[in-house]
């Protein structure tokens, strides 16, 4: 098969909001996978949490101006036109049929939404439809459980070359170099606290932010 066929990843997460930690980890995921698109999707309904205090709407337009003009990357709203639950196995199947058959595509987690991935909907669709990759997060290093060594199985390969000989179905644990311990969960405590979140975000998300007030007490 060749290797020229289109390689596409998907970050998907709550974005609530959008942060360095997010974005530069996308950027270097990007560049580590040679990534054609890096689709970042805010969720709708994240089916394991709460709901936002912010809109999915609001979500995405954060998202949309702390990608700005970077290339590679899209703010995708696929999953706010789709409504409903956000499943990663719909979205990932709605990628596949948009690329095609051989496209490489890749599923893309941190390590902690990783270590709660057996809880997902039909978590084990996802290999007949992506590959997956998780990224490395600070502060997170807990062992495999079981469920999720036995979903894993026999899939896991050592290096992107290997990975993108086939369009789906290989696992792959990757560090990236930007180790960044951000999280939004930080982020809106700072906020709710009138802390400052200065250079843990792209200033003009900062900016709108205050503009629009959001995730203030
Ligand atoms: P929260 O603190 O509200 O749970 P979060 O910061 O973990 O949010 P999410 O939107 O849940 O952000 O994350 C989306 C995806 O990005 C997940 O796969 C998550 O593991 C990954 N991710 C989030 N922050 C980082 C980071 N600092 N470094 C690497 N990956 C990250």
């Amino acid at each position: 098969m060749s290797s020229h066929e289109p390689r596409v990843g998907m970050l998907g997460g709550t974005f609530d909001p959008v942060h360095l930690g997010h974005l530069r980890s996308a950027v270097e995921l990007h560049e580590a996978l040679a990534l054609d698109q890096l689709h970042m999707i805010p969720a709708q309904q994240p089916p394991l949490r709460g709901r936002p205090q912010v809109s999915a709407q609001q979500r995405l337009s954060l998202l949309q101006v702390g990608i700005g003009d970077t290339p590679g990357l899209v703010a995708d709203d696929r999953e706010l036109q789709r409504g409903g639950p956000s499943y990663s196995v719909d979205t990932l199947a709605e990628l596949r049929a948009h690329y095609g058959e051989h496209a490489r595509l890749v599923m893309a987690i941190g390590y902690d939404a990783f270590l709660r991935l057996a809880q997902w909907h039909q978590p084990e669709r996802i290999f007949a439809l992506a590959h997956l990759v998780v990224i490395a997060r600070p502060g997170y290093s807990d062992a495999l459980p079981e469920s999720l060594t036995e979903l894993v199985g026999q899939r896991g390969v050592d290096s992107v070359e290997q990975l993108m000989q086939s369009p789906r179905g290989g696992y792959l644990f990757l560090e990236l170099p930007s180790l960044l311990a951000i999280s939004a969960t930080g982020i809106r405590e700072c906020l709710y606290q009138g802390k400052s979140v200065r250079y843990l975000m792209p200033e003009p998300v900062e900016q709108a932010i205050k503009h629009h007030g959001l995730y203030q007490q």
